[in-house]
């Protein structure tokens, strides 16, 4: 009988400090295993750097390594979308290339994944070298997910797992842009199954995921999965009519009463109109990044540019 293929995705950006390392590590944890055939996916996120230069050193000697050379920097979800794409193994594992993700584990992920299980998501109860504000920002942000989207995402669990070809599938046959992968294969359903491990600090280097690239994929992740925020803007809406109704009662009162001397209101209106005025933009904002994403859809560009691959 053939032996299953193992097709492990790395993408990197800008990485030249652990390309080596990790080529080497992942390589010896897919050597330890028998019965299995593999290969590496290396996608290079349009690195400044040596990356390529060192990947494609290593891919003449090794024809397992592959990889897949963005004409640009499209960041991480596409990158692995790509390498999705193009993998041909029977079981797909994603891994970040900075080693924060130990490779090691892929052996344990594998026996969850003979059980019968077709996603095996890494689940991380330590995060070494993170600070506090990410620990806690993405405890909130896995915290809102849940609550206003149908489908349920783990909490603390990253794009390192182990996924079988079924759901690659599944994600393939997808045509959006702005993916959230991690809401993809929870949307997919199968059969899934954790794994817990402490996130090491990262190997070298810096994180390449800026505040910028993070606050789109929280806002990809809440918007691809959930219209409530539309509906918030009608609670909004509903909310700040009965805040006026409730003035326009008191205004009318305090007139007829003369309680008040309505006419040296001003400091009150001032902050009426800064608030609603807020509330109005806050509410068009939050329409504006479903049209955005609407109109990124129908321009039908690709989500990623290939410019060279290598072994594939
Ligand atoms: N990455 C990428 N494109 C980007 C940003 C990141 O391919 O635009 C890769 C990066 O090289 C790494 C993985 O995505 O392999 C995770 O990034 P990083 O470790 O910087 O994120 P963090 O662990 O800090 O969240
Ligand atoms: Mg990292």
């Amino acid at each position: 009988m053939k032996n299953k293929t193992i097709s492990v995705i790395i993408p990197m950006y800008n990485e030249q400090e652990v390309v080596k390392i990790c080529y080497n590590r992942v390589k010896k944890v897919l050597d330890s295993i028998s019965g299995y055939d593999y290969e590496i996916i290396c996608i290079n996120d349009g690195s400044k750097d040596d990356t390529f230069n060192i990947l494609q050193e290593i891919s003449n000697e090794d024809k397992k390594l592959k990889i897949i050379s963005f004409s640009r920097n499209f960041g991480h979800q596409p990158a692995v979308s790509s390498g999705l794409k193009l993998s041909c193994g029977d079981i797909i594992i994603v891994i970040d290339a900075d080693m924060q993700d130990p490779p090691e584990l892929i052996i344990d992920m594998l026996k969850l994944y003979e059980q019968g299980n077709s996603v095996v998501y890494a689940q991380r109860t330590v995060r070494k070298g993170e600070s506090k504000l990410k620990t806690y920002t993405a405890k909130l942000f896995y915290m809102l997910i849940n609550k206003i989207s149908d489908i349920n995402i783990p909490m603390d669990a990253g794009d390192f797992r182990l996924l079988g070809r079924d759901v690659v599938n599944v994600i393939n046959s997808m045509p959006e842009r702005n993916k959230y992968l991690r809401g993809l294969y929870s949307y997919a359903g199968f059969k899934q199954a954790p794994i817990e491990y402490e996130r090491d600090k990262r190997y070298a280097g810096k994180t390449k995921y800026t505040l910028k690239k993070m606050i789109k994929l929280a806002l990809d992740g809440i918007i691809s999965l959930s219209t409530k925020p539309l509906k918030i803007v009608g609670f909004l809406g509903f909310t700040s009519v009965v805040i006026s109704l409730c003035i326009i009662i008191y205004a009318i009162l305090s007139y007829i009463i003369k309680a008040d001397n309505i006419l040296s209101g001003w400091t009150s209106m001032i902050l009426i109109i800064v608030f609603f005025g807020g509330v109005q933009l806050i509410s068009l904002w939050i329409i504006s990044e479903y049209i955005a994403r609407i109109y990124d859809e129908t321009k039908r560009r690709p989500e990623y540019i290939i410019e060279k691959k290598i072994n594939l």
